[in-house]
């Protein structure tokens, strides 16, 4: 991986250069082009306008590693409460749910947000609360995958809850070295996977280092998906990539309906626009809420641009 992208995923987790970013205004035009508000009424007003163009929607309510078992309680009440906003939104009430995977909105979680750190059984029981929820809601919940030392406890989690629950799945990234075995394994038990290539900075020992390698198991894994897997979602916003898997889908003759593209907002809004007018389901990550900065600067060191932006302006005062 590129040594922009490493130096800032590393010196963006150093607690004064948090408070600088954070205080910045140099920083706030790129804050607001990759999350959409403090508010979960914010964030559904973007989503609104999305949705009128076309692609469908992910939410997500930044923030990662609850503290304490009351902060990760606190945070699935707050799922709760978008689902049941969510449920109240035209584009959801207009739904028939009758198609797999079409709900207009659905939300993304994190495991460590369920209390992950405080005891898996701990945060099983919350996000079983959280899929109950939304099942009887008609809508699904998809559970973000998180740093190496997750990978195996979110993959059992989503498993168990899944065989009870139907509605929910999970994300897979092609970076590590394991993501054969879970691939087949998502393939094998039905669940409904986001395949992304990986955000966070892995040593050797779990993860491919080279750029070219993630691209290409990333390929591979996504046609095995596509063509084996349940109502996929191929999340990235490389365009080369989207284009081969194009042509693959054509010559398979899979059809569209079995699976979305996903991308992340602010992100080559010209690539999603063009998917949707070609007839692709395409659904857009929308974040939002006060603890944005781990999931920004994980924006930032995706993109050279960024990354040296970022780098620069850091030791300005
Ligand atoms: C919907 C969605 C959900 C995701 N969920 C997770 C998750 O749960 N866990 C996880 O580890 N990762 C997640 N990711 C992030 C993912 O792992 C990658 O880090 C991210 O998508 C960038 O990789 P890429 O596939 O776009 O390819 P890259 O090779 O990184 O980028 C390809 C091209 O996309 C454009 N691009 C990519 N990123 C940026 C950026 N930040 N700013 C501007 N342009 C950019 C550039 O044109 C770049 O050349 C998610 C990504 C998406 C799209």
């Amino acid at each position: 991986m590129s040594l922009a992208r490493n130096l800032v995923l590393k010196t963006s987790g150093l607690k004064p250069v948090e408070a600088l970013v954070r205080k910045s205004f140099l920083f706030r035009p790129l804050v607001t082009r990759f999350i959409a508000g403090d508010t979960v009424e914010e964030a559904l007003k973007e989503s609104e306008s999305i949705l009128g163009n076309g692609p469908r929607i992910t939410l997500d309510y930044l923030g990662e590693n609850s503290h304490t078992e009351a902060e990760a309680l606190a945070s699935c009440a707050t799922y709760a409460t978008m689902l049941d906003k969510i449920d109240a939104v035209s584009a959801v009430t207009a739904w028939k749910g009758d198609q797999k995977g079409t709900e207009p909105l659905n939300i993304s979680i994190k495991l460590t947000q369920c209390g992950l750190d405080q005891g898996s059984e701990f945060a099983e029981a919350n996000y079983r609360k959280v899929v109950q929820k939304a099942a009887e809601l008609n809508n699904f919940i998809r559970i973000d995958m998180e740093s190496s030392a997750y990978t195996a406890r979110t993959v059992e989690i989503v498993t168990r809850v899944h065989k009870e629950f139907p509605n929910t799945g999970t994300v897979l990234q092609s970076y590590m070295h394991r993501n054969d075995d879970d691939v087949q394994h998502v393939i094998d038990n039905k669940m409904r996977t986001r395949l992304v290539k990986g955000a966070y900075l892995e040593p050797s020992a779990v993860a491919y280092q080279e750029k070219s390698k993630v691209d290409e198991k990333y390929v591979e894994q996504s046609k095995k998906l596509l063509e084996f897997g349940t109502y996929p979602a191929i999340a990235t916003q490389d365009e080369k990539i989207i284009l081969e898997l194009k042509k693959f889908v054509e010559e398979k003759g899979i059809d569209k309906s079995g699976f979305e593209f996903q991308m992340l907002l602010g992100i080559r809004r010209d690539l999603q626009s063009s998917l949707v007018q070609e007839g692709y389901n395409v659904r857009i990550y929308v974040p939002y809420g006060d603890q944005w900065y781990p999931y920004f600067t994980r924006r930032l060191a995706e993109r050279p641009a960024n990354a040296l932006f970022m780098l620069k302006n850091m030791f300005k005062k």
